[in-house]
């Protein structure tokens, strides 16, 4: 089992900044409300993450960190109604495979906090721990124990770049969210809860704040909100498009290329424009179990998708030019 893990882990956790997203979205799903980070060198020596969400059971603990062991959902029919961001349940496992890991948990209302340690796959009995509440993890140094792997990971500077890109879809997706993260020892960002558009300001600037659009559309359950920013715009970092589907972080042919057309179609530019943009459809509508990362989806209805995302958008730009 330790060596179906591994090679899971090679799925699911690519490198530093896999690892923290599985950890974020944990934190999310748990009903977190301020979620800490702490990296060091990258991520690739130490990946902490704590949060105040509803915290595990003592008894749940190993479990949590088994294959395929989700609280999320109870049945293959739940599958094509996923709201929580993981479900899979194989991104504990995974991590614990490649990594020392520490969980430590305070279960909301509990009065004792517990953790257990995994290393090297051996999963060690429950101990006491101080915690005030919710959950802490420690992930440090990932793919110890698989040098072929090891050898893959960048700089630490790259795959701090990396981790960063997963810390800002989280902040951009969730601005109710207080976020905070240090890299070696200093604080990188420090994120209150706000509303969206202060947290877009926040994350991606000044310039993009200032000139961006609010757009909110919706057709029948489709709804579009967001904000598009003007194509002239420096582009900031390597990110410049954020799509959400359903509060997921995506990339999606069918969606860039509706967002691609309607400025085409209204300012007759093809530069691809900043945006950040959060569709919503009923869970049904999207298969978001296509790849374990899960930043790819597929649209059941790709064509009315791409219909409403470029007439939303085509209207919302026409009107700032009338
Ligand atoms: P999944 O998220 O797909 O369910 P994971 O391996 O990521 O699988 O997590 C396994 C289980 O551990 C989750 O279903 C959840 O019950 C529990 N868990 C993980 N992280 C947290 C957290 N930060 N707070 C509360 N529960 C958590
Ligand atoms: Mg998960």
């Amino acid at each position: 089992d330790h060596l179906v893990n591994q090679i899971a882990a090679g799925e699911v956790v690519e490198r530093p900044a896999s690892a923290l997203k599985e950890l974020l979205e944990n934190s999310l799903d748990a009903g977190a409300g301020a979620v800490s980070v702490d990296l060091a060198e990258g991520g690739c020596k130490l990946i902490r993450v704590s949060d105040d969400g509803g915290g595990i059971a003592r008894e749940e603990l190993a479990l949590a960190l088994s294959r395929h062991a989700t609280s999320k959902i109870a049945s293959l029919e739940d599958l094509h109604r996923v709201s929580t961001l993981g479900f899979r349940g194989e991104g504990l496992a995974s991590i614990a495979s490649v990594s020392q890991l520490l969980l430590s948990s305070r279960l909301a209302g509990g009065d004792q906090a517990w953790r257990v340690a995994a290393d090297n796959g051996q999963i060690h009995e429950a101990e006491p721990a101080a915690l005030a509440a919710g959950t802490t993890i420690e992930v440090r140094d990932l793919y110890f124990n698989v040098p072929a792997r090891r050898k893959f990971l960048k700089t630490a500077s790259t795959e701090y770049a990396h981790c960063e890109d997963v810390f800002k879809r989280i902040a951009l997706s969730r601005p109710d969210l207080a976020l905070m993260m240090t890299h070696n020892g200093k604080v990188q960002w420090r994120l209150k809860m706000e509303s969206p558009a202060e947290r877009m300001r926040a994350v991606l600037g000044n310039e993009f704040a200032d000139s961006m659009l609010a757009i909110d559309e919706a057709a029948g359950p489709l709804r579009l909100r967001g904000f598009a920013g003007s194509p002239t715009i420096s582009r900031s970092g390597r990110d410049a498009q954020f799509v959400f589907v359903n509060g997921r972080f995506v990339r999606d042919k069918v969606v860039l290329h509706a967002v691609r057309e309607a400025y085409r179609d209204v300012l007759h530019l093809d530069r691809q424009p900043l945006y950040v943009l959060f569709i919503e459809l009923d869970p049904e509508g999207v298969d978001v179990n296509v790849h374990p990362t899960k930043t790819e989806v597929r649209f059941r209805e790709s064509q009315a998708i791409h219909r409403f995302l470029f007439h939303s958008l085509n209207k919302a730009l026409a009107s700032t030019r009338a």
